[in-house]
């Protein structure tokens, strides 16, 4: 099948790559000049495991294009996908100024039968307002508009979505019901769902599933506050709630709050969608509440340690994405305790495996970037650790020792054993259990 993707940003980029992946030819269309030229030379935009080996084999095959060109991309593909941004306007709802705009466009460029599928979060009624823009300009005989939201994750977004654990599609129309379960069967040989459903169900799971996982993650951040103040251990709590099956083990680990450019995002979409609805959703902004005070939480702890002003103290960084195996920094915590610390008077010093980049273009010069992880500790007062990436769960206690000023740690993720921390000498401060040291 003959395949558009519009928007070539983190969802786009993957989904075009694995649907060529399954013998499609896919063509993705971005604005941006700078992106397309990078990726027709080869170069990936964004950093996802995986996605280099089948980039490159279906660049290299032919079956994935890229341009700037709308009209060249739709007027040869059958089934064109949203990928665009999404962004949280002013009042908190999803701005659908690029979708609408695309649909605009589209309305003047389908010749022939085509499926235009949203992929973006959109919320509830979006199918309904893309198929009147377009019907404007097109018949409706001539198009289907389908709602079929994206449930993977950076960081294994190939995984996901080479193999999900489900599909969900929104449709009413018997044609695109055909053409989408047939693209999308390659992905689902091993029986995992395919969920056909109204377009408004199909846009509302999407926000629902998002939703929750933002309130396991705020519930139990909320847990680990109070098992600090009650001396209990949240990481013994979390496997004690999570094997009961009805529970599970999955998304219970506390930290410093949900970040990246979904979860904060869609539940404050949610939330303005309910309002706009006369329901008072109590539950999605309480979960918000939460997040916003727990993405300060490790600096808070520093300030309770050293005094309120850190000037004169330097803060070393470990973990600047928003989470492991993404160079991702949107809405990432880190950005919120580096802005605490450096309101502070503090110095910061940083290093991520990935995220170097968008960081420097984040801070420019207000934070010291360094080679790697040891480096950020040279001359530190202390260290904050606010991603789990691998990397940071079995150092050289011995060398850090060596080379912090004081032996301090702040750990967002609980990534080390409280008796091992004490045994090192470490004051060591982590979520939701005693500090020791
Ligand atoms: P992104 O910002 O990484 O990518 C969007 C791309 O669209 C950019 O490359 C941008 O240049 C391009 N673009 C903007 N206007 C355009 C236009 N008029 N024509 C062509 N291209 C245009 O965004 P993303 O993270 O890929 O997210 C896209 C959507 O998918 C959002 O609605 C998001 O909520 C949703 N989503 C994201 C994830 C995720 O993990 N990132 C997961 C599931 C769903």
């Amino acid at each position: 099948m003959n395949l558009a993707v519009i928007g070539t940003g983190y969802v786009g980029l993957v989904t075009g790559t694995c649907f060529a992946e399954t013998g499609n030819n896919v063509t993705c269309v971005d604005i941006d000049v700078n992106k397309v030229e990078r990726l027709r030379k080869g170069e990936i935009t964004i950093f996802e495991p995986g996605l280099d080996v089948l980039f490159e084999r279906n660049s290299k095959q032919g079956r994935l294009k890229f341009t700037t060109d709308l009209n060249e991309a739709v007027a040869s593909a059958q089934i064109i996908f949203l990928a665009l941004p999404t962004p949280p306007g002013e009042d908190g709802s999803a701005d659908l100024s690029y979708i609408m705009g695309v649909a605009k466009q589209l309305s003047h460029l389908i010749k022939d039968y085509k499926i235009i599928i949203d992929k973006s979060t959109v919320p509830v009624g979006t199918a309904e307002r893309v198929h009147a823009i377009i019907a404007e300009n097109t018949s409706e005989t001539l198009f289907d508009v389908v709602s079929n939201p994206e449930f993977l994750r950076e960081g294994v977004a190939v995984d996901d979505f080479m193999k999900p654990d489900r599909v969900v599609i929104g449709t009413t129309s018997e044609r695109a019901r055909k053409v989408m379960k047939q693209l999308y069967e390659p992905f689902v040989r091993q029986g995992n769902p395919i969920y056909f459903m109204d377009e408004r169900s199909a846009e509302m799971t999407k926000y629902a599933a998002n939703s929750y996982l933002a309130t396991r993650i705020s519930f139990m951040n909320e847990i680990a506050n109070l098992c600090e103040k009650v001396n209990a251990n949240v990481d013994m709590v979390r496997m004690g709630m999570g094997s009961d099956s009805r529970i599970g083990k999955r998304f219970l680990f506390p930290g410093v709050g949900y970040g990246g450019s979904c979860f904060p995002k869609d539940v404050q979409a949610l939330a303005r969608t309910a309002t706009d609805f006369d329901y008072d959703f109590r539950i999605l902004n309480a979960v918000m509440g939460v997040n916003d005070q727990q993405r300060y939480t490790l600096a808070e702890k520093i300030k309770a340690y050293f005094g309120q002003d850190l000037r004169g103290h330097t803060i070393g960084i470990w973990g600047l994405a928003f989470k492991p195996n993404t160079d991702d920094i949107r809405e990432a915590p880190a950005l919120y305790i580096i802005e605490s610390l450096l309101a502070a008077g503090a110095k910061v010093k940083a290093f991520d495996p990935e995220a170097m980049n968008n960081i420097q273009r984040y801070f420019g010069d207000q934070i010291e970037l360094c080679k790697d992880q040891y480096e950020v500790l040279i001359d530190a007062d202390a260290l904050a650790i606010v991603t789990e990436w691998s990397l940071f769960r079995t150092p050289s206690f011995q060398v850090m020792k060596e080379l912090m000023k004081q032996d301090v740690i702040f750990d967002g993720r609980n990534l080390y054993d409280l008796e091992a921390m004490a045994e090192h000498g470490f004051h060591y401060h982590s979520i939701g259990r005693e500090s020791v040291g």
